[in-house]
């Protein structure tokens, strides 16, 4: 049985780093051997210490992959990117790419327009993307939450400014993780379970990229069941927390959840 733990995840990406050049989603075009490209994508959901531990990890092994966060979560709030450098830092320490991990708001449908979706319509735009400083690098990637069929293939989409919202930093083109492009082999550890193991689905494929999506959540020194793995972060996070806050948790949790699956 597969175990979600830190130690098969390091060997994991040792053996695909014998058949891939593993990247982070914005150097897809850009390999610099003759490998097959594997992006490596991280979508955070819950926890960004979860991510952290795992940025730190593959960093001992030489492995560089894009880190998605949540800019609107509601478990881990309206992180400003600029005002949590100190903990962002780390990510972009290890050459990791910092991307955007977007919750399309509730009302989206009623926006969707025949034909082609107009993302900058329907997206819940979280502000203020940009770090500054040391760290200051344009958001190159975007990746859903929960992601619907009118966001899943066409092409690697450039996606346009807001008009009327000067204060997003952003700039064109980002990486839509799900165009086609990039979903030729795709493979997702979604709901804490791989559909067929990682190692067996990317080793024979041909496509000239393929992706691996991690949910840092989902892995740990031990392994776990996701749902004990879930129960257990929610004890950490709402470790003393008043009671109103732990509630207000539980919601966001629940709200959550189903979609981190
Ligand atoms: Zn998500």
């Amino acid at each position: 049985m597969f175990k979600f733990t830190y130690v098969h995840y390091q060997d994991l990406l040792l053996e695909l780093g014998k058949k891939f050049e593993i990247l982070p989603v914005c150097e897809f075009m850009h390999p610099t051997g003759d490998k097959q490209v594997l992006i490596l994508r991280h979508d955070v959901d819950l926890s960004l210490e979860k991510a952290a531990v795992m940025a730190k990890l593959e960093h001992g092994i030489g492995v560089r992959s894009t880190y998605m966060f949540m800019v609107n979560s509601p478990v881990y709030g309206d992180i400003d990117l600029a005002q949590n450098a100190d903990l962002l830092y780390w990510f972009t320490h290890f050459g990791h790419e910092i991307g955007l991990h977007v919750m399309l708001d509730e009302e989206w449908e009623d926006k969707v327009e025949t034909g082609r979706v107009k993302l900058e319509d329907v997206i819940e735009v979280p502000i203020k993307v940009s770090a500054t400083g040391e760290m200051e690098r344009p958001v190159r990637s975007v990746s859903f939450h929960c992601p619907t069929k009118e966001v899943i293939g066409g092409d690697v989409w450039f996606f346009p400014l807001m008009p009327g919202e000067p204060e997003l930093v952003y700039t064109p083109p980002l990486i839509n993780t799900y165009a086609t492009k990039l979903m030729c082999c795709y493979v997702s550890d979604s709901a804490g379970r791989w559909r067929r193991e990682p190692l067996e689905a990317l080793i024979d494929t041909e496509c000239p990229v393929a992706q691996l999506l991690v949910h840092p959540v989902w892995w740990g020194d031990l392994h776990m069941e996701p749902q004990e793995r879930a129960y257990m972060l929610f004890g950490m996070l709402a470790d003393g927390l008043s009671r109103e806050k732990a509630s207000a948790l539980d919601h966001a949790f629940g709200k959550m959840m189903p979609s981190v699956w």
